[in-house]
């Protein structure tokens, strides 16, 4: 083919993913753009308008829950200096679960910087063995990839990074290697529990997609269930979003601009469970209703 003929077929390539579900998600993504912000202590917010992306100054480097969007690295970059932190300083990106929207500047970090990427072990196998469950094929730029974690993070795993010490559990469901992540955040000599649950979807929930991945039982829905149960009790103050909807994050932040001499709005006891409980009983009407079966 020549020039022109290679424009055009560029050409009808985006014109058609304007078109598609998540095509738009990539267009612009400056305008999802979040000025960051600290939460508590030493997290802070540098993820977008739509995937979170979180930072926790360990005191001995940086650690950063997830590596946002596929094609927004860019983004993520300028919220870290934004926020007075140098990019080169990330040692770990511990990753929610493998779709394309949580991992975008893995290898980006760990070719620059020589970060640790760290993965949920079944979201590794998933990586290895059906690469197109994590939806990179969707990225719309053949130069996003993949990674190979330098960790494969298991059940009950008890990690330290820097001060930080961080529990693990797998709570598969959304995909078979979301993790659940605790740890304490400490501002002013007060100490706070976060927690972050790594993956609440129901875009892998719905019928033709379980079908497809070999799940005809709809298994996976009881599976998502039962991670939720698994987690629902532990005690979290400072829940934090693995999207910004699941915590209002943007909504507590106009909060805490509104009135930053007021209590912290993402200090929440009762947040995590509440969130939880609803999507359980979400999920329960979800697998009732005739459309889904
Ligand atoms: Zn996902």
């Amino acid at each position: 083919m020549g020039m022109e003929q290679d424009y055009k077929a560029y050409a009808q390539r985006r014109e058609d993913m304007a078109t598609t579900h998540f095509g738009p998600l990539w267009l612009n993504q400056e305008k999802r753009y979040v000025h960051p912000f600290r939460i508590f202590g030493n997290v802070w917010y540098v993820g977008d308008s739509w995937v979170c992306v979180h930072l926790i100054d360990t005191g001995n480097g940086l650690l950063l829950i997830d590596s946002g969007n596929a094609g927004a690295t860019s983004l993520l970059v300028q919220a870290i200096w934004e926020a007075g932190f140098n990019p080169a300083d990330v040692k770990w990106i511990i990753h929610s679960h493998g779709h394309l929207d949580h991992i975008g500047g893995a290898n980006f970090f760990k070719r620059m910087f020589g970060t640790k990427l760290y993965l949920g072990e079944p979201d590794a196998v998933m990586f290895r063995e059906k690469p197109w469950i994590s939806a990179i094929q969707n990225a719309y730029n053949d130069c996003d990839a993949l990674f190979t974690p330098d960790y494969e993070i298991k059940e009950g795993d008890v990690l330290t990074f820097g001060s930080i010490t961080m529990e693990f559990y797998l709570v598969p469901g959304h995909t078979d290697g979301c993790v659940a992540i605790f740890f304490d955040a400490h501002e002013n000599g007060k100490t706070v529990r976060c927690g972050y649950f790594g993956g609440f979807g129901f875009n892998t929930m719905q019928k033709d997609y379980l079908i497809e991945i070999g799940d005809p039982e709809y298994k996976t829905r009881e599976i998502y269930l039962q991670s939720i149960a698994k987690v629902r009790d532990q005690k979290v103050e400072l829940f934090l979003g693995n999207h910004c909807i699941n915590n209002d994050t943007l909504g507590r932040r106009q909060r805490q601009l509104d009135n930053p001499d007021g209590p912290n709005p993402f200090l929440d006891s009762e947040l995590w469970g509440k969130y939880l409980d609803q999507k359980r009983d979400e999920m329960l009407a979800f697998m009732c209703d005739p459309k889904n079966i």
